[in-house]
């Protein structure tokens, strides 16, 4: 009998782990120029420390998690609890007091699986550590909008806040009260959890909840006036750096540890709207873990299969556009006599190659090659000429290489 894989546990095939690398490579460049450090917690950890930082009532705690019950073991759902649980125990912040991680890895979380969900995924995962400033959330965001964009992807940014221990509970109330009123109106699942969890009614997907909800009270409302300049300045700074939002006063983020910043990007090219990624601050949290007090934090995650699909529906989307599969950018008239030879030659290998015979500017004629979405440029200007050379870009993640002219060896090179 043949053994197959778990449901919700995919191999990752050779014909993917480019756009894998892609995706991780374009992250670590990113992360560095913001000055992150990478950290490798490991897989497994105590339970008890999910359960500590999650939340009890949480999605994740109360159903998602891949726990053994008989050691009190548990195959991390998220980066976030591993990461500080190290970063407590190596004393990582008595020498700096302010430090900036990332982690990347798989997580595992017991959902149904769908497209872009699994039971193992992988996640890019950065925190800021023993910061509390607002441009922090800010720059951060901004980190997240630059990551896709150099992905060639777009998604929309949505912030809310949580508030914090001093303005939320009063928020809390307000929305028992309101949750009451309407609990006749609202699924079985918000009717229990209402209760023990009333913020969780607010991001509730039943249809019936979502109506409901419209009228809720919003906690942008009941800020306390820390957490509203905070607030203020958190978009104020989003502004200053070029990037654009919406606010969401219904994003709860399904994590007990957040307070105020929280925010997702979501994108609608997956089906129904999904987060590719998601985060918050969370300044309570380390100091509850048993790391030094008054320790702010913040961080997010991406959903490293969400970026996949989306790049591979992307490049799907441009092949069926692309009228050409090379376009030759031959510079100077001894160029293009020197070209024509071999986009024939590599014609006759069956490529669609197309070219310009003017000899114009580089800028205009990769202009010309984008307008026919052809993959690869293959450039000749009159110095590569003499050396028999070419330059062969990648349009796709912009890679550049010198390449013979020879049609052979290009062929060989586009795939
Ligand atoms: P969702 O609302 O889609 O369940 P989430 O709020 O549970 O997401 P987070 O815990 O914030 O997700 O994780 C951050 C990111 O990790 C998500 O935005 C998503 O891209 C990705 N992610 C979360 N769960 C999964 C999963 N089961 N499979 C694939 N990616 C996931
Ligand atoms: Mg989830």
């Amino acid at each position: 009998m043949e053994i197959a894989a778990l449901n919700g546990f995919k191999d990752i095939l050779p014909d993917e782990t480019g756009l894998w690398r892609r995706v991780e490579e374009t992250a670590r460049d990113i992360f560095a120029r913001f000055a992150f450090q990478e950290i490798r917690p490991p897989i497994l950890e105590k339970t008890e420390l999910f359960k500590r930082s999650i939340g009890e009532a949480t999605d994740i705690v109360e159903k998602e998690m891949y726990t053994f019950v008989d050691k009190g073991l548990t195959m991390r759902p998220e980066a976030t609890a591993g990461l500080l649980r190290a970063v407590i125990e190596h004393n990582l912040l008595a020498a700096r007091p302010q430090r900036r991680l990332f982690a990347i890895g798989p997580m595992f979380r017991h959902e149904r699986p769908q497209k872009g969900r699994l039971r193992q995924f992988h996640q890019l995962d950065v925190e800021v550590l023993g910061g509390a400033h607002p441009l922090i959330d800010a720059e951060l965001m901004a980190m997240g909008a630059l990551l896709l964009a150099e992905l060639g992807l777009t998604a929309s940014l949505e912030i809310n806040s949580l508030g914090c221990p001093v303005c939320r509970p009063a928020y809390r109330e307000n929305l028992l009260a309101f949750i009451a009123s309407r609990a006749g109106n609202l699924c079985a699942d918000c009717q229990r959890r209402g209760a023990t969890n009333p913020l969780r009614v607010l991001d509730c997907k039943n249809p019936a909840c979502r109506t409901q909800v419209e009228e809720a009270p919003s906690i942008l409302d009941h800020l306390c006036p820390d957490c509203a300049r905070h607030f203020a300045d958190v978009e104020a700074g989003l502004t200053s750096l070029g990037v654009s939002y919406k606010r969401n006063k219904f994003m709860v983020r399904g994590l007990d540890y957040y307070c105020r910043t929280t925010f997702e990007f979501l994108t609608s090219d997956l089906g129904a709207q999904a987060a590719v990624g998601a985060g918050g601050r969370y300044d309570g949290l380390i100091e509850q873990l048993g790391g030094p007090k008054n320790t702010p934090g913040i961080g997010f995650a991406m959903g490293m299969e969400r970026l996949v699909l989306l790049l591979q529906q992307k490049e799907n989307a441009l092949a069926a556009a692309s009228e050409a599969d090379l376009y030759i950018a031959a510079l100077g008239p001894e160029a293009v006599n020197a070209c024509l030879p071999l986009a024939h030659r590599l014609r006759e290998r069956g490529l669609r190659v197309a070219m310009d015979y003017e000899g114009r500017g580089l800028k205009s004629q990769m202009k010309q090659a984008d307008r026919l979405g052809a993959a690869w440029t293959l450039i000749v200007g009159e110095d590569e000429l003499k050396n028999g050379q070419a330059v062969l870009r990648d349009m796709r993640d912009k890679e550049q290489r010198a390449v013979a002219l020879d049609a052979a060896q290009i062929a060989s090179l586009l795939d």
